[in-house]
């Protein structure tokens, strides 16, 4: 991995004063709150930027700058035992070198490795006296913690009794997963209109939280079990004589979690080359977890093998986190988008500079609400903190105010709904639309009839919000189904328009398969791609039956685009059932469907002969100008529907790659561009009869 670029430099005096509050802030929120929205990374490298400031200019040293002192608060709770953090590698060949110089230790080859998920939460003792949980205790510094007993019965996977009558102390990591964060975050935002950075610090937060009004769920992870020093039972005895995974085995027995039940469980390898495998399988998982984790611990399974590696000064000997990339960056916030949801709430959304993290490019996150833009005081151009893990949905959490230039712009907040052009509700902390529900229906019906989709004529917006106030429609589909009764119970309708639209609306029913699969409105597929799926698959059928790995055999649907495809379309599965019922096409003419169970593509020419047989086969072309002679009367989709039917691609502009532009009057800059390009130009009536064959029988 390559490393971010060196963008905590600091400027000036004030900028390093700033940064120096910025760390005291993240630091005494993590160990306060846990409400810090930097990472270690990030908080790494603000310390490292402070740091070298201070090397330039020691007259400027502030006396809370992080560099001359340990953050945090330690708690006054003893550890029987030291939880010891663990040493880190970064990459295979490092491992390698561990498990070499561990073995060069032992004078002998380790008897089994243990490779277990390094889950991102926070370790915690949890004491059982007589197989009851009697205190919770945070790592702290690893010599004494904080007592969070009164989280006790707020955690998944750690319960309150244990299946037999056991004193000993449990150690392991508690966590939100992906449903609890997002769950803690929408109780959060009710009570205060806030909500966490990320799935770690929420669950620091929720642990110490002792007074919050309302209760967030945590989970629990177990990776040990440790008797008392004293404790000579023969339990104890057996705990410290098993190897390390059978200890898991009865930790699990307990009734208490541990990864055992997860697509990363932890397991027990007997070769180095074993170990690496799973290390790259429990990476290659990661992003698909429903809970966050950090790295992968290898450990010397054995207890004989632990007792002979011992303990350096910080961390045992015997075990090793091998650390995966920070899952928190920093980068550039490019714009906001506002879109309205399903029940009418306008949620911002930000566009970013697109950054990796956990295994994929965020190019979007979360902003949550207006309000909580402007209590972050985010700008346009800020550098913000961006978290990303697991399946939780990528976030934006705060400007990074030291690094601003002065060039940042305030965020433009909507004045009206996005979607349909109405009134804001914008009296809560969420931002709704006043015609809630109805205003994603009104937008996705209105586009449905429009002229490129199913063009139903004199179908005007105040007519489609009247049938659905009336209960009539609900989505497009149910236009198929209205009757003249109904039609002529609405006001200011009468038998000349109700007939007129029925007409209408029973043409609509015969729109070639393209123009009705771009009227279900699904996300990244406008007019074109709508009719390079149509081509592909041929029919409505084929469409549905597609996974998303055929959907990329599509020109233009990527493994990004493809997987949200489907998803649309079963969640339009409804509406499109709706529409077979109606009787509306479903199949684009001259086209052969797909057979689903070969996979293969048929894409004919009318007629059926082969691909190749079409006349604009390979050219990309570009329409532009009037249109005239037998084109006269053709829109411009139109017109890129005829390009793609020929077998061509319709371009809006014209390049080097441009095969054909067709230029009618007045065609200005795209004709210009064409020539000095030495691209081929054609008139209308010369692109005519290129494709005569397409001609007749158009509508
Ligand atoms: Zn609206």
């Amino acid at each position: 991995m390559t490393e971010a670029p060196p963008i905590d430099a600091i400027a000036d005096e004030t900028a390093y004063a700033e940064a120096v509050q910025l760390a005291a802030d993240a630091a005494a929120a993590y160990y306060g709150d846990g409400t810090s929205s930097l990472d270690d990374d990030a908080y790494d490298r603000l310390v490292r930027g402070i740091a070298a400031y201070e090397k330039a200019h020691p007259d400027h040293v502030l006396e809370a700058s992080p560099t001359g002192k340990v953050a945090g608060v330690v708690g006054d709770v003893p550890h029987t035992v030291p939880m010891l953090s663990l040493d880190n590698v970064f990459g295979p060949e490092e491992l390698a070198g561990w498990t070499a110089s561990l073995e060069r230790r032992l004078g002998r080859p380790v008897t089994a490795w243990s490779v277990e998920p390094k889950l991102d939460g926070l370790a915690i003792a949890a004491r059982y006296r007589d197989g009851r949980l009697v205190q919770l205790v945070t790592r702290g510094d690893g010599s004494a913690g904080e007592d969070v007993s009164h989280a006790i019965g707020t955690i998944v996977g750690l319960p309150g009794r244990l299946a037999d009558p056991v004193t000993v102390e449990l150690r392991g990591e508690v966590m939100m997963t992906a449903r609890q964060f997002e769950e803690a975050c929408a109780k959060r935002q009710a009570h205060d209109g806030t909500t966490f950075a990320n799935p770690r610090s929420a669950a620091a937060g929720t642990l110490r939280a002792q007074d919050r009004p309302y209760v967030c769920e945590l989970t629990f992870f177990g990776y040990g079990a440790l008797p008392l020093p004293d404790d000579t039972s023969d339990l104890a005895t057996r705990l410290r004589e098993w190897p390390h995974s059978r200890v898991m085995d009865w930790v699990a027995g307990q009734g208490v979690q541990t990864t055992a039940g997860t697509a990363v469980a932890g397991i027990v390898a007997t070769s180095v080359e074993q170990v690496q495998q799973r290390v790259e399988e429990i990476a290659a998982a990661r992003p698909e977890l429903p809970f966050g984790i950090d790295g992968i611990v290898i450990k010397a399974d054995d207890a004989a093998d632990q007792a002979q590696a011992g303990f350096g000064s910080r961390a045992p000997r015997w075990a090793i986190a091998y650390k995966l990339p920070a899952v928190q960056k920093i980068t550039k916030l490019l714009g906001v988008e506002w879109n309205t949801g399903r029940t009418g709430v306008i949620a911002p959304r930000a566009v970013l500079e697109p950054v990796e993290l956990d295994g994929s490019v965020v190019t979007y996150a979360t902003l949550h609400n207006p309000s909580d833009i402007k209590r972050r005081g985010l700008m346009l151009g800020d550098s913000v903190v961006v978290y990303k893990a697991g399946d939780v949905i990528p976030r934006v959490e705060s400007p990074v105010v030291h690094l601003r230039t002065g060039d940042e712009q305030p965020i433009v907040f909507p004045e009206v709904c996005p979607t349909c052009g109405g009134e804001i509700d914008a009296s809560q902390e969420r931002w709704r639309c006043v015609r809630g529900r109805t205003c994603r229906a009104i937008a996705s019906i209105r586009y449905a009839v429009g002229r490129d989709q199913l063009d139903v004529e004199g179908l005007a917006d105040n007519r489609i919000q009247q049938m659905l106030d009336a209960g009539l429609i609900a989505d497009f589909g149910d236009l198929f189904f209205l009757t003249r009764e109904q039609l002529l119970g609405l006001e200011r309708m009468g038998e000349v328009s109700t007939g007129n639209l029925l007409t209408a609306i029973d043409r609509a029913r015969t729109r070639p398969l393209s123009r009705v699969f771009c009227a279900l409105g699904v996300r990244g597929t406008g007019r074109s791609m709508s009719r390079r799926i149509a081509r592909h698959f041929g029919s409505m059928e084929a469409i549905r039956a597609a996974d998303a790995e055929e959907f990329q055999k599509v020109d233009g649907i990527g493994p990004e685009k493809a997987p949200v495809i489907v998803a649309e379309l079963a969640e339009l599965s409804d509406l499109v059932d709706k529409l077979v019922r109606a009787g509306v096409n479903m199949v684009e003419p001259g086209v052969a469907a797909v057979a689903g169970d070969e996979g293969g593509t048929t894409t004919a020419a009318p007629g059926g002969d082969e691909p190749g047989a079409l006349p604009l086969t390979g050219m990309t072309v570009v329409v532009t100008g009037a249109m005239s002679g037998q084109l006269a009367a053709l829109s411009r989709n139109q017109m890129n529907e005829l390009v793609e039917q020929a077998g061509g691609r319709a371009s809006s502009s014209v390049s080097a790659k441009t095969s054909l532009v067709v230029a009618g009057e007045n065609a200005g800059s795209k004709r210009a561009k064409a020539e000095s390009l030495g691209v081929r130009i054609v008139s209308p009536e010369e692109f005519a009869e290129m494709v005569a064959q397409l001609l007749p029988g158009r509508r």
